[in-house]
């Protein structure tokens, strides 16, 4: 692990939320990797310094009852399926700069410890006897009133009766702070509805939550209370403190000053199951602790499959190992970043998954490096000519290539990575069109012969330089979203991706040196078959 050092960068610090590790990752999964990894290596394309922390919440209770179920040690099921999660570095082509597990990081046991008696010494942790509904599926207490049929609302199963003597934190001391922080958006929750949603949940009135559960209850496992070996922390507790733990909040270290303390961007993905823990808990523990607040939670919705409900717990499983083995990593996080709104809920279909892939990445994108640089090698020997006068048409793309910059800047800043995609798609499509309306092939023959010689020559030079550049601002807004497309585009086209550089140079027309020769290569997209058809 290198800690950035470069002073000139702003720093801006993103997560995911640690996943359960009782099974294997699935497409819900993937969608909040992915959706995550996307923003930092946006960030990083713009010049930022991005520290983006993942890893796995590995103290659950669900683990020690799947360990039991297979018969083997806690410690060993957590360690199996975290290297599942670990994975999808490669799978996913995920840029994460650190990854955590809560079960046996020094840095997280110390520093959860330390969160802990901050917010003892601050009076705000007292004990007292618990009788609740519990659903181990959820690790949550629920009301009656919150049930649905006396079952848990999301997994249907009938919630324990747990009763003991627990430690409790004063969430109820932080209400109107809460809302304050909320309100003002100093605490930006995104999409605005899950902001609602918080501020509803605070105006229910916030009742003190427990923090921690018997040795006995937890089979042992988990951070033990510091002071107290017959309780552990609450897995939450526990979970939540690694957005903070991973950069040394224990040691007080200087990840933890660079990102947290001095950095006016820290950064929440998560997803909307459990934005109450991360919405109100986490701000209210970190209030406590005298520690800052994260300045944005995004919540992202839950994707569907088929059109059914996908949920790890429902068995409803789908493995994007097989989806990424069969169409490639980029065509995953393609559907996943284009066709999925993330602040709401979407579908996976498998049909559309292929539409989508021949439509956009294949018909457009594919085709048009394709095209190019067939042209280059065709007509220009390979090598991009310079390019002459620019006519009015030329103008219209050069407007919209740069354009796009602010497009992307405003969608990214939102949260939006779809409508980023969707504004680099229309300049994919427009200069599609742009080859089609000018007619390099017919140009290519006037240069020939005829009194039109040099003007057509000249005019196809302007043209074929045009398409290329297009084509290498491409590559460079693709880095985000599809990083191995980007660097195919890149290696065709001849140049280097810049991909921390000065953003604002890299995005502006011109950028690609005349004289340069392309490199084709093989068929980026080749296309799919439609289901059904053989
Ligand atoms: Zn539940």
């Amino acid at each position: 692990m290198t800690i950035p050092s470069a002073e000139d960068h702003h720093p801006w610090y993103v997560t995911t939320s640690l996943p359960y590790v009782n099974g294997r990752p699935h497409l819900g999964h993937a969608l909040e990797f992915i959706l995550t990894d996307a923003l930092a290596r946006y960030h990083r394309l713009t010049g930022d310094q991005v520290w983006f922390l993942t890893g796995t919440d590995e103290n659950s209770l669900k683990n020690v009852r799947a360990a039991e179920r297979e018969g083997i040690p806690t410690q060993a099921l957590v360690d199996r399926n975290a290297a599942y999660f670990r994975g999808l570095r490669e799978l996913l082509n995920l840029s994460y700069d650190d990854f955590i597990r809560t079960s046996n990081d020094p840095r997280h046991l110390d520093g959860v410890r330390k969160l802990w008696d901050a917010c003892a010494q601050r009076g705000d942790i007292y004990k007292r006897a618990y009788r609740g509904l519990y659903c181990v599926g959820c690790e949550q207490f629920y009301s009656e009133a919150e049930l649905s049929a006396g079952c848990c609302p999301v997994h249907l199963t009938r919630p324990e009766v747990v009763e003991e003597e627990n430690y409790f934190f004063r969430l109820s001391h932080y209400a109107d702070r809460l809302r304050d922080l909320i309100v003002s958006d100093q605490v930006h929750i995104v999409p605005l509805a899950r902001k609602n949603e918080a501020l509803s949940f605070i105006r229910r009135g916030l009742e003190d939550f427990s923090i921690s559960r018997s040795r006995a209850r937890a089979r042992d496992w988990g951070v033990p209370v510091p002071g107290d070996a017959q309780q552990v922390m609450y897995v939450w507790f526990d979970a939540l403190g690694n957005y903070i733990t991973a950069l040394d909040y224990a040691g007080n270290g200087s990840l933890y000053q660079r990102f947290w303390m001095q950095n006016p961007h820290r950064t929440h993905v998560i997803g909307k199951d459990i934005q109450r823990f991360h919405t109100i808990y986490w701000p209210a523990l970190l209030l406590s602790a005298g520690v800052p607040l994260p300045t944005s939670i995004f919540v992202h919705g839950f994707i569907t499959l088929e059109g059914g409900k996908m949920s790890k717990s429902v068995g409803n499983i789908l493995d994007p190992g097989a989806l990424v083995e069969r169409y490639g990593t980029d065509a995953l996080r393609y559907y996943l970043l284009r066709e999925i709104r993330a602040t709401e809920d979407g579908d996976f279909s498998l049909e559309r998954f292929i539409r989508t892939y021949n439509g956009d990445l294949a018909d457009q994108l594919g085709n048009l490096l394709n095209r190019v640089v067939t042209m280059v090698s065709r007509y220009a020997g390979g090598v991009v000519p310079a390019p002459g006068a620019r006519e009015e048409i030329d103008q219209r793309l050069v407007n919209a290539a740069e354009g796009l910059r602010e497009r992307v800047e405003r969608a990214m800043s939102q949260f939006v990575p779809h409508e980023a995609l969707g504004a680099i798609w229309e300049l994919v499509s427009a200069t599609n069109k742009y080859v089609a309306e000018v007619e390099p092939w017919t140009l290519a023959k006037q240069r020939k012969a005829g009194p039109e010689r040099v003007a057509s020559a000249e005019r196809l030079a302007t043209i074929l330089y045009n398409l290329t550049e297009a084509l290498r601002l491409l590559a460079h807004y693709c880095i985000p979203f599809l990083p191995t497309t980007a660097e195919i585009l890149a290696r065709q086209l001849g140049v280097t991706l810049e991909t921390s550089g000065d953003w604002t140079q890299v995005s502006r027309w011109g950028g690609y040196l005349a004289g340069t020769a392309v490199q084709p290569g093989g068929v980026l997209f080749p296309k799919l078959e439609l289901l059904g058809e053989s």
